[in-house]
């Protein structure tokens, strides 16, 4: 008899041991031609050749097959506001203009709950029609737009991390709270929130140009008083902002610094941007082991910088990098467009992104940026069974230029972050479960 809740999925198996950039190519990921993956309970029961795992399965256990297809563990955004759904592709503005003329406007919305709650269902269909399973995601000031994101992720029982935007200066006063409110705020979304089914907190400031010392500081207190919540905030994206902190924070050594004195660097404190830093601020963000999310298609778009991937990486001082789309900023909620558009940033700079590389950060890297190792990023057993099966066929170009390619895995991945986009998520399973399907 098969368990009711057992399947099993069948196609190329591929996931991450380790970082192709330190261990090659070669020892870094484990791939099945023709693979097996057995789910049971929503995890990773099995995971290897099809011909060895099929004659074990229980009888009747139903299987899915996507033979041209690759089975991976499901993509990773680890920076993304849901409320710019009708930010993005808005057009002409740097980044203190565009906030000011296209957010902040759509951000007061989410003062209303059923508007917050249309948006956070539509957001999280987004996110899972394009293979991601797990995000980092910025709300707005308004509790109310955390209570609706968290809601409807735990309906979904997706594995998100999300917080009030804190923000007490420099915006409209719809969109303004106060260091103690945001406290208070922030203090109580986390304890009903943080751990609470697969949903997890992000004290989130939104940058140093919109919340006052005070209110950094209250962050820093909340990060401490809970060491396993994250930070998400945003740093040295553009020329006129670092100014402004400049002139904001006279007695910071730096816009790094800024945070830093207020205890906000450390492992689970993950950076947006990080394009215009001086050495000795990532000398801090890697002694303090913070993330730096680099977000290509919102760094171009909106004309910020290009992420110097190899400075951040100096094995002198190596900063911990994740990839991230940062829409409404980035034009598109695919994660393989944003590892293209990430290779032609580092090509403009003389650097590459192998695919291997930018699949590794896509899933397992990004992954351990926010230390979620443990439970998933890979196809381990007893990993969640957090899936995206992606078809480097799905468009008449990519299955034109697949002709040449045959068994490569590397070309055809690199065919896949290069043409693909959600045209190429045929599948998204989400504990187990078909969250998505291609049409
Ligand atoms: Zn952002």
């Amino acid at each position: 008899m098969a368990q009711t809740n057992a399947r099993a999925l069948r196609g190329q198996l591929l996931d991450f041991i380790d970082d192709p950039a330190e261990v090659g190519a070669a020892a870094s990921h484990r791939y099945h031609r023709d693979g097996l993956l057995v789910i049971e309970d929503g995890r990773i029961a099995k995971a290897s050749d099809a011909q060895a795992l099929l004659s074990e399965l229980p009888p009747g256990t139903p299987v899915d097959e996507y033979p041209d297809c690759l089975i991976m563990p499901g993509l990773i955004d680890t920076h993304i506001h849901y409320p710019q759904t009708q930010v993005i592709a808005s057009y002409g503005a740097q980044l203190l203009e565009w906030l000011q003329k296209y957010t902040f406007v759509e951000e007061e919305k989410f003062g209303d709950p059923a508007h917050a709650a249309a948006i956070a269902r539509f957001f999280l269909d987004e996110l899972l029609r394009n293979g991601t399973t797990t995000a980092a995601v910025y709300c707005t000031v308004h509790p109310a737009s955390v209570e609706a994101f968290f809601a409807e992720s735990e309906r979904r029982n997706t594995r998100m991390i999300a917080g009030k935007v804190m923000m007490d200066r420099a915006a409209p006063a719809a969109l303004t709270d106060t260091a103690e409110r945001g406290y208070r705020d922030s203090k109580a979304l986390l304890q009903a929130w943080h751990g609470r089914g697969r949903q997890l907190y992000a004290i989130s400031p939104r940058f140093a140009v919109t919340s006052s010392e005070a209110q950094l500081q209250v962050a820093g207190t909340l990060l401490r008083e809970h060491p396993g919540a994250y930070l998400q905030t945003h740093l040295a994206e553009n020329h006129e902002e670092i100014a402004t902190v400049r002139k904001l924070f006279p007695n910071a050594k730096s816009y790094t610094d800024v945070y830093d004195r207020c205890g906000l660097l450390g492992p689970r404190s993950i950076f947006g941007h990080c394009l215009h830093l001086a050495d000795e601020e990532l000398q801090r963000l890697s002694d303090t082991r913070s993330v730096a999310a680099f977000c290509p298609t919102s760094n171009l778009f909106i004309g910020s910088g290009l992420f110097d991937l190899a400075r951040l990486r100096d094995p002198a001082r190596p900063v911990r990098v994740s990839l991230a789309t940062d829409v409404g900023g980035g034009t598109s909620y695919s994660m393989l467009r944003t590892a293209a558009e990430a290779y032609k940033v580092l090509q403009l700079q003389g650097q590459n992104l192998p695919a291997l590389d930018a699949f590794y950060m896509m899933t397992l890297g990004n992954v351990r940026a926010l230390g979620l190792e443990a439970e998933i990023g890979s196809l381990r057993v007893g990993s969640a069974a957090d899936v995206v099966v992606l078809d480097p066929c799905a468009t008449p170009a990519m299955a034109h230029r697949m002709a040449t390619i045959g068994d490569d895995l590397e070309a055809i991945l690199f065919v896949l972050m290069t043409l693909g986009d959600d045209r190429a998520v045929r599948a998204t399973y989400v504990l187990g479960e078909l969250a998505y399907a291609a049409p």
